[in-house]
């Protein structure tokens, strides 16, 4: 795929975005287009850099170390979003360098947040991963154990939580997950919802996404996983 491509891809999901926001009575500027750079060459990047997109999500912490650190003095509204596993050993550095933690899927990692956060002076807003599917290897809360964490990140760490966001298992209608998703926000009073990805953002947007994390859909094929 040609770099230029990137910022036509851009565009495209842009106008998508809001044609949808349009159809389903939502503001477009209620949905963000996170972008997902990860693995994406250098020059992709710069592509989106230069079509003027500034939200982009990573999934490793070193990565993105490596990627972003040293652009945000070039780019001061550049924005990060970590949605991938966190380790609570690279927690320090991971509320060093991002600006929203979407994988927010346990006590540890929770206590480590809040105590790190307060040592570095930044509040994060975090998002809770929810286990929709139930699925036994997939990282994330259980939806009937949500109203506990959320009580238990905000009164005992701290920490500020922003919304939900879930990864729905491969084989089931991703539809199903996302309304579960919203009606599990409702309920605990939560705004913001991070779901979708490039094959099934377009789904998410009627059922309130208002973040969808679009990567290979921008960017074409990643070369690894
Ligand atoms: C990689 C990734 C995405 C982007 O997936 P695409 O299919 O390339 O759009 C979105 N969310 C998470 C959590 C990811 O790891």
């Amino acid at each position: 795929m040609a770099t230029n491509q990137v910022s036509h891809n851009l565009e495209e999901i842009s106008t998508r975005i809001k044609a949808l926001a349009k159809a389903f009575a939502r503001k477009s500027q209620d949905i963000h287009l996170v972008a997902v750079s990860k693995v994406q060459p250098e020059e992709k990047i710069e592509a989106a850099l230069a079509a003027g997109h500034r939200l982009y999500g990573e999934n490793r912490v070193q990565e993105a170390q490596t990627r972003w650190a040293h652009r945000r003095a070039s780019y001061p509204d550049l924005v990060l979003h970590l949605i991938g596993p966190l380790q609570t050993n690279k927690v320090p550095e991971a509320v060093a360098l991002f600006d929203v933690i979407e994988t927010l899927d346990r006590e540890k990692l929770a206590r480590a947040l809040g105590k790190e956060m307060q040592k570095q002076s930044r509040v994060l807003p975090c998002f809770i991963q929810v286990n929709t599917g139930g699925e036994e290897q997939k990282a994330g809360i259980e939806p009937q154990n949500l109203p506990d964490f959320l009580t238990f990140c905000r009164v005992e760490c701290g920490l500020e939580v922003a919304g939900l966001m879930c990864i729905p298992p491969a084989d089931d209608p991703p539809a199903l997950h996302f309304a579960f998703l919203k009606k599990l926000a409702a309920e605990n009073g939560l705004a913001h919802l991070s779901m979708g990805m490039s094959a099934d953002f377009e789904k998410a947007i009627p059922l309130g996404a208002t973040y969808v994390r679009v990567g290979t859909g921008i960017f074409g094929e990643r070369l690894q996983a």
